[in-house]
């Protein structure tokens, strides 16, 4: 699909309406489209829309997709793009298992699987994931050399090229490369930060494009910044990394940092639940108002409402609670922080700017297959 220098030039000398690339995006964008509404939209003669059409169903970048209904006249043939021309596979490591999400151009999620692989960096866990990946995309019935690429959400820090884990305590695997995953795969693959995922799954699924600050909130703590509807790494990639800010580094707990009061060690799952509990079995007691779970669960969001004013002083944005417990975090809990922020903030606001995420599952795997897709669309 990515065209090398020599050919691209040659193929837009061989064009003279250059209009290949706006086209395909315009019909990209509208989903159908006729021959007529595309001349109309690009100000452009109907011999000029013909002749790239033509090419860009050689290409096969379009489809024709039937007629429109008219009642009037000839109906005009629908164009499409052509949702079968790349793929790529998202995965999210865990330190016991795997997700693995497939999307195609249009970035729709066309399905998800999960393996039992506890993670280690021994060449085995590289190729038995490989073999997995492949195995995967076979049984969706695509064909390998149609997915773009492999992207994998990783609870770390990445280098900006998307090649080297640069921190990752959690999984202890700093170091890491995309290179030892890409041997194993025969396919490209690229690495991300685990809640920069998050945010740009959110990002695409609301189709809200606004600046944020994304709190990803699982078994431990994430952040990002969108700005301009792309991820604010900063020069070395590590902004964005707002779990690790301290509320009280004397006297706090431990985090994984090997620091004390961290944010992590207050609003991650990990910082709510007991060693014997999961979300679900939490949001159960609660719901039967166990009276120690209510206290607990009021103490967490007391210092989520905390946390989230802190964050909004630096960055004045809207903020969206993402991740996991997106789909427990109900219209109370919500209204409960908003409350609090009014209580303790410097700046009272009248427009409350906490929202609740969408993605309510697999945000980090399917986050991490939209910037592979992203550089296919790109490079058209
Ligand atoms: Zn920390």
């Amino acid at each position: 699909m990515t065209l090398r220098g020599d050919e691209r030039m040659k193929r837009d000398n061989s064009r003279p309406s250059g209009h290949y690339r706006a086209m395909y995006k315009l019909i990209y964008e509208s989903g159908k489209i006729s021959k007529q509404d595309i001349a109309k939209k690009m100000d452009l003669s109907l011999p000029t829309v013909t002749q790239t059409l033509h090419q860009l169903m050689e290409d096969e970048q379009i489809v024709t997709d039937g007629k429109f209904s008219s009642s009037v006249g000839r109906r005009a043939v629908v164009y499409s793009p052509n949702n079968e021309k790349a793929y790529a596979v998202g995965l999210e490591l865990f330190a016991n298992h795997v997700t693995a999400t497939l999307v195609n151009v249009l970035y729709e999620d066309l399905g998800s699987a999960t393996i039992n692989l506890p993670f280690t960096i021994e060449l085995g866990y590289f190729q038995q994931l490989g073999n997995w990946v492949r195995d995967f995309i076979k049984a969706q019935k695509i064909p390998l050399d149609k997915v773009a690429g492999v992207g994998i959400g990783i609870q770390g820090l990445i280098s900006s090229d998307g090649k080297t884990v640069l921190y990752g305590k959690i999984l202890n695997c700093t170091g890491l490369t995309s290179g030892q995953f890409e041997r194993a795969f025969g396919i490209p693959v690229t690495l991300f930060h685990d809640a920069d995922c998050v945010a740009l799954a959110e990002q695409t699924q609301s189709k809200n494009h606004e600046d944020a600050t994304y709190l990803s909130i699982g078994e431990h703590l994430g952040t990002a910044i969108v700005i301009n509807d792309r991820i604010y790494t900063g020069a070395k990639g590590r902004s964005g990394t707002m779990e690790h800010i301290t509320l009280n580094s004397q006297n706090g707990h431990l985090c994984y940092c090997g620091r004390r009061g961290c944010i992590e060690t207050y609003s991650s799952l990990s910082a709510l639940l007991k060693r014997d509990e999961n979300i679900q079995s939490f949001m159960d007691h609660l719901a039967q108002q166990d009276q120690e779970t209510v206290q607990r669960w009021r103490n967490y969001l007391t210092n989520l409402a905390e946390v989230i004013n802190n964050l909004h002083m630096f960055v004045d944005n809207r903020l969206v609670i993402a991740g996991e417990l997106v789909k427990f975090l109900d219209d109370h809990a919500v209204e409960f922080i908003n409350d609090r922020i009014k209580k303790i903030t410097a700046f009272p606001e009248d427009e409350p700017y906490v929202e609740r995420g969408t993605v309510q599952s697999r945000a980090v795997s399917y986050g991490a297959t939209l910037q592979i897709i992203k550089t296919v669309l790109d490079n058209i």
